[in-house]
């Protein structure tokens, strides 16, 4: 039976992350999301928030689970039995440091494959970060992450607006 993780901060999720997740979850027998445990001074969003938000939006596919891990993702990859970890490339951004962390993965793990998957085009150019900038400038993000992110997104820009001007 093949397992990969899919690991990422994934703060909030994005179609991009679901599209790598839909062509990963046509290629093993079971794809765990892994969204690494970071300070939540450093996220929008909660660990539990994150993991909730992504495990909504691929309610669709069956054989994909998601659950938080903290540490090195060859660890979090051994502790539930995967032998491949899956990452996204974005053809203009990604290559460079994707390419290093796999190669610093293969020297503590020889026996983990790293899979880098291609999203759309269309995802090219989406990440977390530009969507939140984006859309705390005002920007329509309904084709950019799942509807079920559309609500808490624009709350908590407000909430972080409300704060800052407090
Ligand atoms: P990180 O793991 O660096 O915190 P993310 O959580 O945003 O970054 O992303 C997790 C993985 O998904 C990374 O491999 C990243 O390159 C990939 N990824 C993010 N956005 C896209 C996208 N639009 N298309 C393809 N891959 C993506």
């Amino acid at each position: 039976m093949s397992i990969a993780i899919y690991p990422g901060t994934f703060d909030p999720v994005t179609n991009g992350h679901i599209d790598i997740v839909e062509r990963a979850s046509k290629t093993v027998d079971h794809l765990t999301v892994g969204v690494v445990e970071i300070s939540s001074k450093r996220t929008m969003f909660t660990i539990d928030e994150r993991i909730s938000l992504f495990a909504e939006a691929i309610i669709h596919v069956p054989n994909v689970s998601v659950q938080s891990y903290s540490g090195l993702t060859v660890n979090a990859a051994r502790e539930i039995g995967a032998d491949v970890i899956v990452r996204g490339l974005r053809i203009t951004s990604d290559f460079e440091y994707e390419s290093e962390m796999a190669l610093m993965n293969r020297r503590m793990a020889e026996d983990i494959e790293t899979i880098c998957l291609f999203s759309a085009l269309e995802y090219q150019i989406l990440s977390s970060s530009r969507v939140k900038e984006v859309a705390a400038l005002g920007a329509d993000v309904s084709g950019l992450v799942p509807q079920n992110v559309w609500e808490p997104l624009s709350e908590r820009i407000a909430q972080t607006k409300q704060d800052n001007a407090s």
